[in-house]
């Protein structure tokens, strides 16, 4: 049989991707990944476990009516997604670049943008991880873009950015806006939200993945109708199954328990912070989010002695030099966690 090197055929923008490796490295306590540490106890509608011979609900009315309900909106200012992932694939689709976005932030905003073939531009982050706002205004006026993500509180560095830069941003930009806030459950802040009401082109992706959820894959966009009528032209017609749509609704109605996990996370995250301020050899940055990036020398090799003593973080060396980011887990976890991290930086292990 003739031998084909598939790489010839695809299109020249998909050759400098690689696929996205989410690491599978066999480690007892699994802090790389921002999930949450506890799984809620629901199980799906029976009625749903009867009809999985036919399509899901298209509309995903129900849920809608749900997150509605939650977040003070009407069921058309949502878009429902297979993960937030899902939407910015959608975005992109929709509305092209250039796609702008600060750096170091969430990746996919760039994979995408790259693997749909569109224009996207990286603008660094100033010293405190803060937007460079002068920086970002100039990129604005200069390209236009038709797409700003802006993750807030931000993945990898854990602030959230100045509230009066992003709305100068929202203010300045012909374009779209998509604030982020995958882990504003976590943050101390109140969000965008309630400036929904004031601009038209500001976005908000929301999702499931971080609080509990992350299998499910649930994410959505809360916009302005016409915004949300636009990207609903090209979103798949049945992207949400039927089971994550049913289990999604149960997610909700245990909100409470939710939420008192998450105060519990938020109390964690204080704790590990201090622990980790209190160590000589690595330096944490504050977090408004459910995981930390710190600072360690040789953070490679700190990295590989955290996998040998079974404790898998995210080695972000690559971006931001000498960081690890550690998701927030069970207090059990945190605790070996930093035990294992005081053998790693002590040079013993
Ligand atoms: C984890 C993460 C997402 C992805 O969420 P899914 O809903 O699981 O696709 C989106 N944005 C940011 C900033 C994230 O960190």
């Amino acid at each position: 049989m003739k031998n084909i090197d598939f790489s010839k055929l695809t299109r020249p923008n998909i050759h400098s991707l690689t696929p996205y490796e989410a690491k599978e490295l066999p480690c007892k306590v699994r802090l790389a990944a921002n999930e949450s540490p506890y799984c809620l106890d629901i199980t799906p509608d029976k009625k749903v476990l009867r009809k999985l011979n036919r399509y899901p609900d298209p509309d995903g009315k129900e849920l809608k009516k749900t997150i509605a309900k939650n977040f003070k909106i009407t069921p058309d200012n949502i878009l429902l997604g297979n993960g937030s992932d899902e939407i910015i694939y959608y975005l992109i689709t929709t509305f092209g670049g250039h796609v702008l976005y600060p750096v170091p932030t969430f990746s996919m905003y760039g994979i995408i943008s790259q693997a749909i073939g569109e224009k996207h531009i990286g603008i660094s982050l100033d010293n405190n991880f803060d937007l460079d706002l002068n920086k970002m205004l100039s990129a604005i006026k200069k390209y236009r873009p038709k797409l700003v993500f802006l993750s807030s509180p931000n993945n990898p560095t854990g602030n959230c950015f100045s509230a009066d830069r992003i709305l100068k941003i929202i203010e300045t930009s012909k374009g779209i806006v998509v604030v982020d806030e995958a882990y504003q459950p976590f943050s101390s802040e109140k969000g965008f939200l309630p400036m929904l009401k004031d601009y038209k082109n500001l976005a908000i992706l929301r999702t499931l993945s971080k609080i509990g959820f992350a299998s499910l894959r649930v994410g959505f966009l809360i916009a302005d109708k016409g915004l949300i009528n636009e990207v609903n032209k090209v979103r798949l017609p049945f992207n949400l199954n039927a089971l994550s749509q049913s289990m999604a609704l149960e997610a909700f109605r245990d909100k409470k328990a939710i939420h008192t996990q998450i105060k519990t996370l938020v109390s964690e995250r204080e704790r590990l912070s201090k622990e980790l301020s209190g160590m000589k050899e690595v330096r944490p940055y504050p977090s408004e989010a459910n995981f930390i990036l710190f600072r360690a020398n040789n953070a490679d090799l700190v990295y590989q002695k955290l996998i040998r003593q079974g404790v898998l973080v995210r080695n972000l060396s690559n971006s931001i030099k000498n960081s690890l980011r550690v998701t927030i887990g069970t207090p059990e976890e945190n605790n070996f966690f930093i035990k294992a991290l005081r053998k790693s930086v002590g040079g013993k292990e």
